[in-house]
């Protein structure tokens, strides 16, 4: 047993109560963040914090803690529950009220929920390589959000799963926005290739720090949108997000990518990638 965080207390596990009429749970009214840490550090922390900020203010809510606050009870959190590598999950819902759909009145706080899980880096994924799969992207029009409504993803997500697929590439209407929970990115002819980050898609940090990887290697960046049909004619193909990382795409629908095999450039995002993670360690 561990420690949860629970509002602005670092608490026992099993001390921790769910209300019933909780919004994040009858609503999916909230947002979250997923944040990597690597031999006990955090990594990306402050681009974490800013994006949950931004997400409540994108959902009319405000957490009742300053940044600093909430950087301080992670931090915290890290080192009661003892984490090496793995992750911080944490959510904040709108708070607990009489089920009603519009926004309650008074004096109701926002629920933050934060725990910890151990989670090696997904090494044999970044070596070899995942299969993913095509799936319509039905998802609301504010993809931009974190929100714990995340329906039109699971189900993408089940899908990708039951055809034996590590991802779901979603697209609109043949343009390609992102992953069930990545963003992608193609490579043609070394031009690095991703969807505008709009609303259609979640801005990921690993996206950021892919993008600043490839400025770094003068790999020309093009945050333009391709279809599905360009993504299989792609040289080289990849997913990103906080524990994927840079985990590259050989196979779509039983179509391969570069031959089925991990392109060059990709392992040069991914090498300056490593340099990026603290004290990084192959685990
Ligand atoms: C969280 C998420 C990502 C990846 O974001 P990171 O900040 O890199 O972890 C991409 N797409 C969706 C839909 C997400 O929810």
């Amino acid at each position: 047993m561990g420690f949860t965080l629970w509002n602005d207390k670092i608490v026992k596990d099993d001390e921790v109560i769910i209300d019933k009429e909780d919004r994040g749970y009858q609503f999916g009214d909230g947002i979250y963040e997923v944040v990597k840490v690597y031999n006990g550090e955090m990594f990306t922390i402050n681009e974490h914090i800013d994006r949950l900020y931004a997400s409540a203010e994108k959902i009319r809510m405000s957490i009742p803690y300053s940044k600093e606050k909430l950087h301080q009870l992670l931090k915290e959190l890290v080192e009661k529950n003892g984490l090496g590598t793995g992750i911080i999950y944490f959510q904040v819902s709108r708070g607990v009220a009489p089920r009603a759909h519009q926004f309650p009145e008074g004096d109701v706080k926002p629920v933050l929920i934060g725990y910890t899980r151990e989670n090696p880096r997904p090494m044999e994924n970044l070596e070899k390589g995942v299969k993913a799969t095509f799936v319509e992207d039905i998802r609301w029009l504010r993809c931009d959000i974190k929100t714990l409504n995340l329906l039109g993803a699971v189900l993408a997500k089940q899908e990708a799963h039951e055809k034996g697929c590590y991802e779901a590439i979603l697209h609109r209407h043949n343009t390609v926005t992102e992953g069930a929970s990545t963003n992608v990115f193609g490579i043609k002819d070394g031009i690095l290739y991703t969807h505008p980050a709009n609303n259609l898609i979640l801005k990921g940090i690993t996206r950021d720090v892919v993008i600043a990887c490839a400025e770094e290697i003068n790999m020309p960046v093009k945050e333009i949108p391709f279809t599905t049909y360009e993504a299989l004619k792609m040289d080289e193909l990849f997913v990103t997000s906080t524990t994927s990382e840079i985990t590259p795409v050989i196979e779509i629908d039983g179509k391969f990518i570069n031959d089925g095999k991990v392109g060059e450039w990709t392992r040069k995002l991914q090498q300056q990638f490593e340099t990026k993670i603290p004290k990084a360690l192959h685990i």
